[in-house]
């Protein structure tokens, strides 16, 4: 377990410069089963523009349903809805059938 963690880290790891800047995690818990989800949204090819009036971008919208692994014969969808400011920073994020939860606690149960 120790081992796979290591590995993980370094496969997906910053520092190597890739393109972890145009994609934003999210993590969710299912509120039916309680399993954890995590989906990445592609900040360059996910996002819905949302224009001010002054016909510029003043934002950036994303909705995604989510479905866990059916691992627990449970098949709901969480819906997550975010917000981003004109700088494509995350400024709110909803979620529906389940809850948002952090990295931490989404590694935490998944290596599990
Ligand atoms: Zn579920």
């Amino acid at each position: 377990m120790g081992l796979l963690k290591k590995l993980a880290s370094l496969l997906g790891g910053t520092g190597f410069g890739g393109d972890d800047d145009n994609v934003h995690w999210v993590y969710v818990r299912c509120n039916r089963c309680g399993e954890v989800i995590a989906t990445r949204i592609n900040l360059a090819n996910d996002l819905s523009v949302e224009y001010g009036e002054d016909e510029r971008p003043r934002g950036y919208y994303v909705r995604k349903l989510l479905t866990g692994t059916g691992a627990r014969r449970c098949y709901q969808q969480v819906e997550v809805e975010i917000e981003f400011d004109a700088s494509k920073r995350p400024v709110s994020q909803v979620a529906r059938g389940g809850t948002l939860i952090t990295r931490e606690e989404y590694e935490a149960e998944a290596g599990t």
